[in-house]
């Protein structure tokens, strides 16, 4: 129950009223709000979510795995069931949630997540989400089905088009953003002299997407530009696209990498 529980789950466990006013007096158990109580050591987004009404879900539940979700995280996504009350809290900006049936404390799984996800931040979101979760090995060949299974129609190509070795959701956004204007491209290829690139088009395009939070400093930078030389001299091109790139200023990337196309097969 991530931490959290109602006083009358208690109560009907043999917890008498006083115990538990002398366990919050004495510091055992916090109050989250009216008949809900955690324990001081509880996550404090499970705290958050209980407060609001329910559990962690969607987007925040995937974040809490470490899964790469592309939602900012600035809003909590609290799943309240579909007769749950929503509770005034401090500082409440949450994304109700109402699928399913009442709603426990804790999160939900990473396969009801990823359902949630689905509708509720559409099909980029989605897709990077499955495909980051499949790779930190949190779907298991079942777990996809079911994923599958459970998505609205018009989402379950995605499912088929996933694949496991995404490094990070950059990767999978570009792959499925250039799969729906018909290029397809090899991932993680291997190429002598310059190592594992992320994406080969046409043969001799290399696409690399920087992932890192902070390009960290000279010596990464060194090592890019190490690479990019050694392409070039084994006939390769390379362009490089960031998050910022990626995220907020896709039309950008997409002229990129259209023109560098239509210039090398005009050029073979
Ligand atoms: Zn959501
Ligand atoms: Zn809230």
């Amino acid at each position: 129950m991530g931490g959290c529980v109602r006083s009358r789950w208690l109560t009907s466990r043999g917890v008498t009223r006083l115990q538990l006013a002398r366990a919050v007096d004495g510091g055992v158990l916090t109050r989250v709000r009216a008949g809900v109580y955690a324990v001081p050591d509880a996550d404090p987004e499970l705290v958050e979510a209980a407060a609001h009404g329910g559990e962690l879900c969607c987007t925040s539940a995937l974040r809490r795995c470490g899964v790469w979700v592309l939602d900012p995280g600035k809003r909590l996504h609290v799943r309240v069931g579909r007769a749950g009350r929503v509770h005034p809290h401090p500082g409440c900006r949450c994304v109700t949630h109402r699928d399913g049936d009442d709603a426990a404390f804790g999160a939900v799984s990473v396969v009801h997540a990823l359902i949630q996800t689905a509708s509720c931040q559409g099909a980029e979101g989605f897709f990077a989400a499955f495909e980051s979760a499949w790779r930190l090995g949190l779907l298991t060949s079942a777990d996809r089905a079911e994923v599958r299974a459970s998505l609205s129609a018009r989402f379950r190509y995605l499912v088929d088009l996933a694949r496991p070795d995404a490094d990070s959701g950059l990767e999978s956004l570009l792959r499925l953003r250039l799969w729906r204007l018909g290029i397809s491209l090899q991932s993680q290829v291997f190429v002598n002299g310059v190592g594992r690139v992320d994406f080969l088009a046409a043969g001799v395009l290399i696409i690399e997407v920087d992932g890192r939070q902070n390009h960290d400093g000279r010596t990464l930078r060194h090592k890019d530009l190490v690479r990019d030389a050694e392409a070039a001299a084994q006939g390769f091109e390379t362009l490089r696209f960031d998050y910022a790139l990626v995220v907020f200023d896709w039309p950008r990337v997409e002229r990129a990498i259209l023109t560098r196309l239509s210039v090398l097969r005009a050029c073979t």
